[in-house]
Order: C-alpha cells, then structure tokens, then sequence
C-alpha cells in the first residue's frame, strides 16, 4: 500500500484531463485524510474540528484499551466537552454519553463516553496503576499516600496516560464547556468562573447545586484555573444506573446550558 497521497496519486495518474480532475480531488480527499490523522499538536493553534462525525481515537489505557471521542450535534456550534466516566466505579454517565453521540443539532458535541476503561473493566475508583485520574491533574496537586489509596494522586502530576489524554484533549478543543460526570452524591458541583454555568445546569436537570471549592489535582480545577473562559463542572450523578427518564433530562440539561452559552462574551 501507497503511505503518501503522492504516491497513491501516482498509481492513478491521468492521461486525459476528465481524469486529471478525478485525480486532484482524490488527492485533496487524502489530504484532508492525512490532517484527520496527524492534526496539528499545537496547544496555542485554533482548534480545529479533526473530525466531521463519528469516533476518534485518542489513544490507549495503562492496559492498553482504546480511548476514544465521539462527535456528534453540529460543529458550527458552541463546542462542548462530556466525560461520561473518569472513576472507574462511577460509570451512570456513559448512558448520557451515548444518548449525546445521538443528537444531531445543537452544540459541536465531543464526547468521551470513558477516560478510564481499565478502573471501569475492574470495578475500581482508580485506574490500572491504582491512581484516582481525577486527583492526578497539576493544579493545586499535593502528593502522597500509596496505590489504590482513594484518592491516590499519582507519583508526579498527569504521571498518567488517560490524564494525559484528557489534558492533551481539552487543550486542543479548547471547549466552551466540560462536563464532567460522577457519581453518587446526586448534584452538580461548580465554582469560580464556572459557578453560573453550573446552576443553569442544575436548574435543567432539577439537580441541586452545590458551590464549593474544587478539590486539589482535579480535572475541573486545573481547566477553570488554565481555560478560564471555559466552564468546566461535576455533575454527580444518583447511584445506580439511570433510568431512560434521567439520561433525557442529562442530555437536555447540557443542549440547554450549551444553547444558554451560545453567543455568549466568550463563546
Ligand atoms: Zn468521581
């Protein structure tokens, strides 16, 4: 197989000009191909959609299980970031997750139905290496305690491959909004620059809010202290799974908060 558009391009070279015009656009074809897969790494550079529907891989778990973004709503929208599931233990909000992968209008929807596959597939808080992802983040990140403790921060900040990607994620979307979804104490949890955002949803999801500082080396703390234009919360969800009632009023409660945000200051 050809590994370039040149050389493909090559193999199907034109001897008449109708077939000139099929080969150019082929070529462009695998050229837009070729950006899907190697987009820019440039944290500073617009974010640019890298692709137009469907799923993208972003990389691989500690145990080597696909991590992946599904887009879905319109891109010409506000851009909205959802993690259905970051503690291994707390997986309600996948339910969203894929009930969001189906909407079709709305905000540019990106969404990560699981950042932990391992801790999920085990059963655990943590992932495959007994660190809370959620506690690995840089902002505010204090050390200590051992494998598997609760709230196990990792040896050194993003020491993890899914914080790592969920950092590397954020920073090249820069959305205008993250939801992060937990479990089980049935609120949403904002503060800072994120605490209007943070009711609206509430409001929508007939959720109690709770204000409240961030805990140290949380993924919210560190994007509301480095995207402060982006509202990013916790929706912790009731234990158990959700029932098709509850994941509705998710999926409206973030198309209502994106459709608020729309057009706003910062959108
Ligand atoms: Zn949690």
């Amino acid at each position: 197989m050809p590994t370039t558009a040149a050389g493909l391009a090559n193999r199907h070279r034109p001897s008449r000009q109708r077939r000139s015009a099929k080969s150019a656009v082929l070529i462009a074809a695998l050229l837009l191909f070729a950006l899907e897969l190697f987009p820019s790494s440039s944290a500073s550079a617009p974010a640019a959609p890298v692709v137009a529907s469907g799923s993208l891989r972003l990389g691989r778990s500690e145990d080597g299980r696909p991590i992946v973004a599904l887009r879905s709503g319109d891109p010409r929208g506000t851009r909205v970031l959802v993690i259905g599931c970051v503690h291994g233990d707390e997986g309600a909000g996948i339910a969203v997750a894929r009930a969001l992968a189906r909407v079709h209008s709305g905000p540019d929807l990106w969404i990560v139905p699981d950042l932990n596959p391992d801790g999920y597939a085990r059963g655990t808080r943590q992932n495959a290496r007994g660190v809370d992802l959620n506690a690995n983040w840089s902002s505010q990140w204090r050390g200590g305690g051992r494998p598997w403790d609760t709230y196990y921060p990792g040896p050194y900040p993003f020491s993890e491959r899914e914080t790592r990607i969920g950092r590397d994620l954020i920073l090249r979307l820069r959305p205008r909004l993250t939801v992060w979804f937990h479990q089980h104490l049935n609120l949403v949890w904002a503060w800072g620059p994120s605490s209007d955002a943070g009711r609206v949803y509430a409001r929508a999801a007939r959720m109690r809010f709770y204000h409240h500082p961030w805990l140290q080396g949380t993924a919210t703390n560190w994007q509301n202290h480095h995207l402060p234009v982006s509202a990013s919360f916790t929706v912790e969800l009731p234990a158990g799974s959700l029932s098709s009632l509850q994941v509705r009023r998710q999926v409206q409660a973030v198309l209502r908060l994106a459709s608020a945000l729309h057009g706003s200051a910062h959108a």
